[in-house]
């Protein structure tokens, strides 16, 4: 930390003399450094106005002997991601106990607190260090109407309520059976999804989970009415975790698993579990001891998306006009053509098990039936039924698909699993004996492999505003109120359908991993999967900081996996690419 930290007397006194002062003069903060004995803050980054989004940032430096950590909770790096977590969350309830917001106009004269999902992501928030731990925090400055310091609010804020939120994160820290519950909790999961494919599975619910939410726009478990998860004993699975110990629960098989059952009876939210159970949950999310394969993706239909230069030559045969299915370009995909571009793009990247639903997905990719192959002879799409099964021989990525409404895939199913009530019942010998036709094999095998190269002059980060005439040289955001939604220089990028995006900050992350590309991979003409795994390795050793490295202003970053990383660049809608063999025709 800064080697001449001032007192807080000092930032009273300063922060008394600014009151009434121009906006600006808030900036004879930035880079200041205040002890308060127990603790230190400085600040790191100052808006330029009231309204600024996104705002100032202070850095809290919360010395050991303050803050206590117990040496188990960084004792590996499970523990540390988790206890991370944990402070962030302390932090986030802290502001909203101890914190009285909009001080100023505009939303100013807050702190900010930051709604976390209930996944457990690594971010650049939280820095644990030999002396203790580093804590980033975004604040609005308050200012007033006339764009003027409110000097005895700021005071108020910095002065008060920030002792009061740092004592709470102590606090919290105290809160050893919470901490250690949190630490476990993590640990277990990940090792639990390690642990997987030694027995031959893509994923994992433990018995008495909880996996409906409370409503659709929620986060947060069905309490009441929840019927607990539970495996029938066929398809009961023993894991012994690191702390909860032998645990039961649903093993899903690598292979092709379908999931049937009436309407209603949760198997989207099984399999909507299972996409977003690539990360940890925290305690108390009734997801806690789910796990699937840390290469999961959901791949529905998006209709309306921009794929550039794909091979969805295993899905598509000829197309009507000029598209070629080999180098597959269009800025309007069909429902059938968005996802097999997105399981391929998926594959391609390194995806082990595609989670698939019904209810998202473009019904004539799926499957057609006997009467239709005989009545339709021009159809150019090989549903992925006809593919579902080289998937997994040829490729080793296991499919489970929710197919409540056909038995097309029950043929090719290595397990079926039916939905009854919301509880899993084992049904593979019932349909078994049914002896269901299979699918016609497919002439060709189909081939993936990213044969693209990003060409030179892609992801340009500048935004300019044709209409005011001025132009941002870097400009990457999500939306303010759609965080799903990346601003990248004058791009909007929709990443909605990326499930496992759970996080504005993993958003922001991919618009960084963007202009990284931009900078350090431009002339290598890599594919859109081998790029995105390069990028992810810089990450891996680097860390998130190798995102933001040389930004003056400071950013929150989660990590996104590397898949969705690829998904975005997928989805830009002015990629340019060239592929490395001529498409032979
Ligand atoms: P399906 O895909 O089989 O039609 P859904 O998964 O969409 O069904 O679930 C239907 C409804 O039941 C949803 O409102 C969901 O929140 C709720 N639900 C799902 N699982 C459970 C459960 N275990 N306990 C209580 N309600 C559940
Ligand atoms: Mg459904």
């Amino acid at each position: 930390m800064d080697p001449s930290p001032q007192t807080f007397d000092q930032l009273r006194n300063l922060l008394r003399s600014l009151d009434g002062g121009a906006y600006r003069r808030y900036q004879t903060l930035a880079g200041k450094c205040f002890d308060a004995a127990n603790y230190q803050i400085r600040f790191v980054h100052i808006q330029g106005s009231a309204g600024a989004f996104p705002a100032s940032v202070i850095q809290l430096f919360l010395p050991n002997a303050f803050l206590e950590l117990p040496d188990a909770a960084l004792a590996n790096e499970a523990r540390k991601l988790a206890t991370a977590d944990y402070l962030v969350r302390a932090l986030t309830d802290a502001i909203n106990q101890y914190t009285r917001p909009g001080r100023g106009v505009q939303g100013s004269g807050s702190f900010q607190a930051k709604a976390f999902p209930p996944q457990v992501v690594e971010r650049n928030l939280v820095r644990f260090k030999a002396a203790g731990t580093h804590m980033a925090c975004r604040i609005s400055l308050p200012g007033s109407a006339d764009n003027r310091i409110l000097g005895r609010h700021a005071e108020q804020m910095l002065c008060v309520e920030l002792s009061a939120m740092v004592f709470a994160i102590q606090a919290a820290v105290a809160d050893h059976r919470a901490l250690t519950s949190h630490c476990n909790t993590v640990e277990d999961m990940l090792v639990l999804q390690k642990r997987l494919a030694q027995k031959g599975l893509v994923a994992f619910v433990a018995d008495g989970a909880v996996l409906p939410r409370q409503s659709g726009l929620s986060q947060r478990p069905l309490e009441k009415s929840a019927v607990r998860f539970k495996a029938p004993d066929e398809l009961a699975v023993q894991m012994t975790l690191p702390h909860a110990g032998r645990v039961r629960g649903l093993g899903i098989t690598q292979g092709i698993t379908v999931i049937i059952g009436g309407g209603f009876h949760g198997k989207s939210t099984l399999l909507k579990a299972l996409a977003k159970s690539v990360y940890p949950h925290i305690p108390g999310d009734g997801r806690h001891q789910v796990a699937s394969n840390a290469l999961s993706v959901y791949v529905p239909a998006e209709p309306g998306r921009a794929v550039t230069g794909v091979d969805i030559s295993g899905f598509m045969g000829r197309l009507p006009g000029n598209a070629k299915p080999e180098f597959f370009n269009t800025q309007n995909a069909s429902g059938s053509t968005s996802q097999a571009a997105a399981i391929v793009e998926a594959v391609t990247a390194g995806a082990r098990l595609l989670l698939i639903d019904e209810d998202d997905s473009a019904s004539n990719f799926l499957f057609r039936d006997q009467q239709m192959r005989k009545l339709v002879k021009d159809e150019p799409i090989t549903p992925l039924l006809d593919r579902v099964r080289d998937l997994y021989k040829q490729f080793e990525v296991s499919t489970l698909i929710v197919s409540g409404g056909s038995s097309a895939y029950l043929g090719v199913a290595d397990q079926v699993i039916a939905m009854n009530n919301y509880l899993p019942q084992a049904v593979t010998e019932r349909v078994q004996r049914l002896h269901l036709t299979t699918p016609p094999s497919p002439e060709r095998t189909m081939q993936l492999q990213d044969r693209r190269q990003v060409l030179p002059d892609n992801f340009n980060p500048t935004f300019h505003n044709r209409r005011l005439g001025k132009s941002v040289a870097v400009r990457i955001k999500p939306l303010r109120l759609r965080e799903t939604v990346l601003e990248y220089g004058n791009q909007q990028l929709d990443l909605t359908q990326l499930l496992a995006l759970v996080d504005g900050h993993q958003v922001s992350a991919i618009g960084y991993a963007l202009l990284l590309a931009a900078r350090q991979f431009n002339d290598k003409a890599l594919s859109p999967s081998h790029l995105s795994r390069s990028i992810d390795q810089l990450v891996e050793t680097g860390g998130l900081a190798s995102l933001a490295s040389g930004m003056v202003v400071p950013v929150f970053l989660a990590r996104p996996r590397q898949l969705e990383l690829a998904g975005a660049i997928n989805r830009l809608r002015n990629l340019k690419v060239k592929t490395s063999v001529p498409t032979a025709k």
